[in-house]
């Protein structure tokens, strides 16, 4: 299978902005961005979307929103930001490597669009 958009990101094979890397997973600025800070925590494992994860991936799962908090705090986000996870192409997903989006830094309203 040909590599995601993000893997080649990862293998840096294409550039990004990347705010921070771990052994699971890496935290890359968004290139289109909604937001004044829009992030994208990225699992280093590929799991297509959320709802192909397996029991497995629990540890990676919960490690990503552990990398969102820590972003949060070290980019100083007075704890005011929205996590989304658009999951399939129909809510919008357009690259097929599970991502949080990470927003903040402008009102964001409810329902979101
Ligand atoms: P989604 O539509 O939920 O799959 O989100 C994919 C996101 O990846 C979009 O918000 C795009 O703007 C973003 N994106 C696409 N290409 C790149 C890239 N080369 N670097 C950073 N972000 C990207």
């Amino acid at each position: 299978m040909s590599e995601t958009l993000f893997e080649k990101i990862i293998n840096r094979d294409i550039p990004a902005d990347i705010i921070y890397e771990d052994d699971l997973s890496i935290v890359i600025k968004d290139i289109q961005p909604q937001a004044p800070v829009h992030l994208l925590i990225i699992p280093k494992k590929v799991i297509t979307k959320l709802s192909d994860s397996l029991e497995e991936d629990r540890d990676v799962l919960g490690h990503l929103m552990l990398v969102a908090r820590k972003v949060a705090k070290d980019l100083d986000l007075d704890d005011t930001f929205r996590i989304v996870i658009n999951n399939g192409a129909k809510a919008g997903q357009s690259v097929f490597h599970l991502h949080l989006h990470l927003l903040s830094g402008r009102s964001l309203t409810w329902p979101p669009g």
